[in-house]
């Protein structure tokens, strides 16, 4: 079957550019009011497109949103679409409307226009062009659209407790967070450390007769800063370095006294061939190594502020991972290209419920956040068909 020949002729490229304004016009700032209505509005879109859709109370006022198509072939694998609905709050240094959907050349501008309106957008309406075609197709596509993604989780850990205690099997995921059209495979791992030095307090006229927690721990900071470029040479081709970086630090009670204290936390980015141990082990040399070749003594420790996510990866020669690539490749001008996602995202959690995933989606990373944050609009209509195309060709066969 030329599935893509299908999809073209029931496509309408302005569907999911509209959609996507529509979403960016209504706030939804995570745990704040708008909320519901987001949940609201996208329940209805799948409820008046004849898609089944289940609504999932997270906490009063907020819901997951669930939709189903189901191929009425008979049984078959079951793919999902994963994205969240909360944003983070506008802030400020915005030159376009934040809630405005305003559309300049290619770009959509607006909060949580590219994490990730564009994405659910380009999601919802792949869901409905497949929806049409459901009398070709076998098993089901799911959409799941969470909320407090951008705070604590509260959506996706709600749908994995009734994922985990029913029987279903989800065969593939993907996550629509901004990856620019590259395929990731996974992402790295992460924790932190708290590393807390101790040194000798004196009267700063008597330096001399203190040890300067601060400064030591400036050795150590500076040292681990260096590692980095040693870590490159552990790279991952598909989630990248592993890494430390120290985000926040805290000494000394006076100017003019010698701290005796100063701690600071790092954050560790691990990978399957780098482990939290080997991460664990590198810090606690750094330190050992300043010592050695310190004249004051000092004590220190090391302890663990962050619990590990631990990185994961799919493999490229996954069936469900060739056909999204070829699904990338039926689209004119455009080729697969496989490369890491730098941040962390809710794949951790389908990953860690067992759940083959990837993150896939229309914008860059780094307009996330920002003002001025926008996505591209032919990017929302390229994922679109990808998403379409994938679901086709994975639940349809050939
Ligand atoms: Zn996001």
């Amino acid at each position: 079957m030329d599935w893509k020949a299908v999809l073209d002729s029931e496509f309408d490229i302005f569907e999911p550019i509209e959609l996507a304004q529509q979403l960016v016009r209504i706030p939804s700032v995570s745990g704040e009011t708008g909320e519901e209505e987001i949940s609201r509005f996208i329940a209805n879109y799948f409820i008046d497109r004849k898609i089944t859709v289940e609504w999932q109370e997270v906490e009063k006022n907020r819901a997951n949103v669930i939709a189903e198509v189901k191929g009425t072939l008979g049984e078959g694998p079951t793919l999902l679409f994963n994205g969240h609905m909360d944003t983070v709050p506008v802030g400020s240094g915005w030159t376009y409307p934040p809630l405005g959907g305003q559309i300049v050349g290619d770009k959509l501008y607006g909060r949580g226009a590219c994490d990730m309106k564009g994405a659910l957008a380009a999601m919802m309406y792949a869901a409905y062009t497949v929806s049409l075609f459901a009398s070709q197709l076998y098993g089901s596509l799911k959409l799941l659209f969470v909320v407090d993604e951008e705070r604590d989780n509260l959506g996706m850990k709600r749908w994995l407790e009734s994922y985990l205690s029913s029987n279903e099997v989800v065969d593939f995921a993907v996550v629509g967070e901004p990856t620019g059209l590259n395929i990731s495979l996974g992402h790295r791992g992460v924790a932190a450390y708290r590393v807390t030095v101790e040194g000798k307090a004196s009267h700063a006229g008597l330096a001399e007769e203190g040890v300067n927690a601060i400064y030591i721990a400036a050795s150590v900071i500076k040292d681990i800063e260096s590692k980095n470029e040693l870590l490159k040479k552990h790279a991952d081709p598909d989630l990248g370095c592993p890494s430390l970086m120290v985000g926040l630090i805290e000494g000394g009670v006076s100017p003019n006294v010698v701290p005796e204290q100063c701690s600071f936390e790092v954050d560790v980015r691990t990978l399957p061939n780098f482990s939290l141990e080997s991460m664990e082990k590198l810090l606690q040399d750094i330190v050992v190594e300043v010592r050695n070749r310190s004249n004051s003594p000092f004590s220190y420790r090391i302890s663990q502020t962050v619990p590990h996510l631990p990185p994961a990866k799919v493999s490229r020669d996954l069936p469900a991972v060739e056909v999204l690539a070829r699904s990338i490749s039926q689209i004119p001008g455009e080729i697969p290209i496989f490369a890491p996602f730098p941040a962390s995202c809710e794949a951790s959690f389908l990953f860690n419920a067992g759940i083959p995933t990837v993150i896939f989606g229309p914008g860059r990373i780094v307009e996330a956040h920002s003002a001025n944050e926008f996505v591209s609009t032919s990017q929302i209509v390229t994922a679109s068909m990808i998403y379409a195309l994938l679901a086709l060709q994975f639940l349809g066969g050939d």
